[in-house]
């Protein structure tokens, strides 16, 4: 049974993507990413030994605590956390803040998608990479479909991938330009213009400047 899990860091802040944009949220970023985007933004991520276990029963009090704060939900980010078996810790989240508050603290998980599902997450945001397509669980899965856009290719992968969603759950289409990324805003911009299934993902924690 696995008790403790690798981690990069955890802290209470407002979510800045997706659907859930703008709301409090308490996030633990799981060490571990074999997916290994050039643009990456979390490259201190990618690498399991580099990051020390952390005990999920610990990890648990701690997102109790910041719903006492405030949170509205925990993310469970990366790296790759499906790299991981997460129910463990989803378990002892749930249990824990079952016991806080009667209903268990809603579990949000953000993952590229090539590995399978555990913990049965609430919400998941598939971030799926060209590279390295996602899983057909996940795509009949996801609740949110969210498109790193760079280039033309990008805007062809995302229909590609949104094509497979829509005979199962028809998630919520996101386009995200890549971080100052002048090509990607551009393109990202103009395709949810004219394309009205699709809505435009700004990761508005780092125009704040904010964690
Ligand atoms: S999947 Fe995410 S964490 Fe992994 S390399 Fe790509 S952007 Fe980075």
């Amino acid at each position: 049974m696995v008790s403790t899990l690798p981690v990069v860091e955890r802290f209470h802040s407002l979510q800045g993507e997706g659907a859930h944009a703008g709301r409090s949220a308490f996030f633990i970023r799981l060490a571990s990413c074999n997916v290994r985007c050039s643009w990456c933004d979390t490259k201190n991520s990618w690498s399991e030994n580099e990051s020390p276990q952390e005990s999920i029963v610990n990890l648990s009090k701690e997102v109790a605590k910041a719903r006492s704060n405030g949170a509205a939900f925990v993310v469970i980010t990366g790296g790759e956390p499906l790299h991981h078996n997460l129910s463990p810790l989803c378990d002892e989240i749930r249990k824990v803040t079952k016991q806080q508050n009667r209903t268990p603290i809603s579990i949000h998980l953000e993952t590229s998608g090539v590995d399978p599902i555990t913990g049965n997450p609430d919400w998941i945001s598939l971030s799926p990479k060209r590279h390295a397509p996602p899983r057909l669980d996940l795509l009949k899965a996801c609740k949110e479909l969210k498109v790193v856009v760079h280039e033309k290719e990008d805007l062809i992968f995302a229909e590609k991938v949104a094509k497979k969603t829509r005979s199962f759950k028809k998630p919520l289409l996101f386009l995200q330009p890549g971080w100052q990324n002048t090509e990607g805003q551009k393109l990202a911009f103009e395709y949810v213009k004219r394309n009205s299934q699709w809505r435009l993902s700004m990761q508005t924690h780092k125009w704040l400047g904010i964690l």
